[in-house]
């Protein structure tokens, strides 16, 4: 009876002794990371969670907005864009920052490159699902997006502040790139709201110069297409074909098409005089339009390094059928299967 007892206790303080000496980690460290996952969504810090653990929310069923709608897709658009906006704008006399912007746009423009193929990148949340998420004590206003001071925290984004009650896209392209730059410049480790705005509004004003866009509506389907020039000869405009629920960029489809003459190659191209060649219309179950411009294009003759400007007129035929199979999250749009073609022709 003695001896039980003492193997009875013995047993006990040796599973307390290894309970102590060798705590169950993995099991602690899965907890550990959802209480900070957790805290988090709720308004705690975001510096308390690990880098890895942002993961954790990719495969969450209660996150919507992973990417499939317009809004989250011209967001992502626009965050590839952020280093070829910033250094256009850094390498332009119409830019207006000083040095000390000059400073922060390259960090931001480093960061962003640096980040770009990671999922956890930008990430959408709803403030209904996570009321106290985009609030901060001394800011009674939700806000639309909101990072850390570290690279390696995402962006989020406020989802229920970018779409409108009937589905549209609240919030422009050049309102998401200066959202974007101002939670970036928030990542350098800057803390000032006010002079992140401050560097976003002159990177906005330079690229509100070169921006153009043009749109038309068949039904209640939104056909637009986005141009950004850029004022440099070895930069490349940015184009974006919007159709319905899908952004579609079309800058590289576009450069590879362009020849230049014999013994020369293109570098960069702008694109003018943007125009509807055809109005939308219906073609049995699909919408069909086509866009026509002109492009300034630089080519280079490497054997004497002399840069000529070229013209070119362009016509981009496209066609897109709403795919009634799928549906994008909570949102009620339709997304388009899009074919197109792109000519380029000499004047
Ligand atoms: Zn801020």
């Amino acid at each position: 009876m003695k001896l039980n007892y003492y193997w009875q206790s013995w047993k006990l303080t040796s599973f307390l002794l290894v309970s102590i000496l060798f705590p169950p980690m993995v099991v602690n460290a899965i907890n550990l990371n959802t209480v900070n996952l957790e805290k988090a969504l709720n308004g705690g810090s975001l510096e308390e969670v690990a880098a890895d653990d942002w993961k954790l929310l990719l495969g969450r069923g209660d996150l919507i907005g992973n990417g499939a709608g317009l809004g989250e897709m011209q967001f992502s658009h626009m965050y590839h864009s952020l280093p070829q906006f910033i250094t256009t704008c850094l390498n332009s006399r119409s830019c207006l920052v000083n040095e000390s912007h000059r400073g922060v746009l390259l960090q931001i423009s480093k960061i962003a490159r640096k980040n770009r193929d990671l999922k956890t990148k930008l990430i959408f949340l709803s403030s209904k699902e996570y009321p106290n998420f985009f609030r901060s004590e001394n800011d009674p206003e939700t806000r639309i997006a909101k990072t850390g001071f570290r690279p390696d925290i995402p962006v989020f984004i406020n989802i229920d502040q970018i779409y409108e009650g009937d589905g549209s896209v609240a919030v422009s392209s050049l309102e998401m790139m200066s959202i974007l730059l101002h939670e970036v410049g928030h990542q350098t480790g800057e803390r000032s709201h006010s002079y992140l705005n401050d560097i976003a509004v002159r990177v906005q004003k330079f690229l509100n110069f070169n921006y153009m866009s043009i749109d038309q509506n068949i039904g209640d389907i939104e056909v637009k297409a986005e141009v950004f020039n850029f004022p440099s000869l070895n930069a490349t405009a940015k184009l974006f074909l919007v159709l319905g629920s899908e952004s579609l960029p079309l800058s590289r489809a576009l450069f590879d098409r362009i020849n230049c003459r014999v013994g020369r190659q293109p570098i960069g191209y702008q694109i003018v005089n943007l125009h509807w060649e055809a109005r939308a219309h219906r073609q049995g179950d699909r919408i069909v339009a086509s866009l026509g411009g002109w492009l300034d294009i630089s080519c280079i003759d490497r054997s004497s390094d002399t840069i000529w400007d070229e013209s070119r007129s362009v016509l981009i035929k496209f066609s897109f059928a709403e795919n009634p199979d799928s549906v994008a999250n909570d949102h009620p749009e339709r997304v388009p299967v899009v074919t197109y073609e792109i000519l380029v022709r000499k004047w």
